[in-house]
């Protein structure tokens, strides 16, 4: 995670993640340390620099996501995991704290950036969520760039989905060889940015490959709205990463915001509500 703002007489700010967990120190190299921590500063960087000429949460947010979808080392666009077909499906969403609007997309292929996608969702259709081929025939159709499947195909992604393929069971990303400790582990790369801007609007953007052999069609929490992505001025924005299902059994982000707005909780206390209460019980 890395947070950049500015406290001028207009503050803003933006918070970015590339996944919850820790890469072991083990499966590290100084190299791909620095890489992994250059795709952070990159996206922060980009998401600042929106903010910095008066642009608004929401385009800075998506500005840093599209950095890390556009960066393999991520699970997000380019990084994404493979599916249990061995195919990458896409999932994201974006929520402007302003006036609730919302665009999200699900299970969608060949588009380089599916946070732009959910975007062109929000600002330029009636609907907020468009999933499979449906949402690959809007894309085409807003001219959002594709790209052919090589693009998406990494070789540590696909190790990793070689490990268990063979099974039903899906795993996160950033995982050892050994698949006892791979299905064990609980490491991430999906990716989101949160932004508060000039005009002190928020906006939250959440986007995912999804889990490691993950059934084709299932649909993780990153694109639900109020699961794993959501904003609101009257509380805060939230871009979840983690274990899909339980946050979307706990309406996760929404609980966050939920507490805030009706129980008058800090966030600090509403997230760990919701996060060591709720979702750890699932
Ligand atoms: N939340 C994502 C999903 O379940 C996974 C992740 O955060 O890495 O699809």
């Amino acid at each position: 995670m890395l947070i950049k703002f500015n406290q001028s007489m207009q503050p803003f700010s933006i918070v970015i993640h590339g996944g919850a967990g820790t890469i072991l120190k083990e499966d590290m190299t100084d190299d791909l340390e620095k890489a992994y921590l250059q795709g952070l500063q990159d996206a922060v960087n980009a998401g600042y620099a929106v903010l910095e000429q008066g642009g608004s949460a929401a385009n800075a947010a998506k500005a840093a996501v599209v950095i890390l979808e556009d960066n393999v080392l991520f699970n997000a666009g380019r990084g994404s995991v493979f599916t249990k077909k061995g195919v990458q499906e896409m999932d994201a969403a974006i929520m402007d704290g302003k006036d609730l609007s919302a665009g999200a997309i699900a299970g969608v292929r060949n588009v380089r950036n599916p946070v732009e996608l959910a975007a062109e969702v929000m600002n330029n259709s009636d609907h907020v969520f468009l999933s499979g081929k449906g949402a690959n025939d809007f894309a085409i159709k807003h001219g959002l760039k594709l790209e052919p499947d090589e693009y998406f195909f990494s070789k540590f992604r696909y190790d990793q989905w070689k490990a268990i393929r063979d099974g039903d069971n899906y795993s996160l990303d950033h995982t050892h060889q050994d698949v006892e400790e791979l299905l064990k582990d609980k490491k991430f790369g999906t990716v989101g940015a949160v932004a508060c801007d000039m005009q002190g609007n928020i906006a939250a953007a959440t986007s995912t490959g999804g889990m490691t052999n993950k059934k084709y069609g299932r649909i993780g929490d990153s694109p639900v709205i109020g699961s794993g992505t959501y904003a609101n001025n009257k509380t805060c924005a939230i871009s979840c990463t983690g274990h899909g299902e339980p946050f979307i059994k706990a309406v996760a982000a929404y609980d966050v915001s939920c507490l805030m707005e009706y129980k008058g909780m800090s966030l600090q206390q509403a997230m760990d509500e919701v996060t060591l209460k709720k979702i750890s019980g699932y």
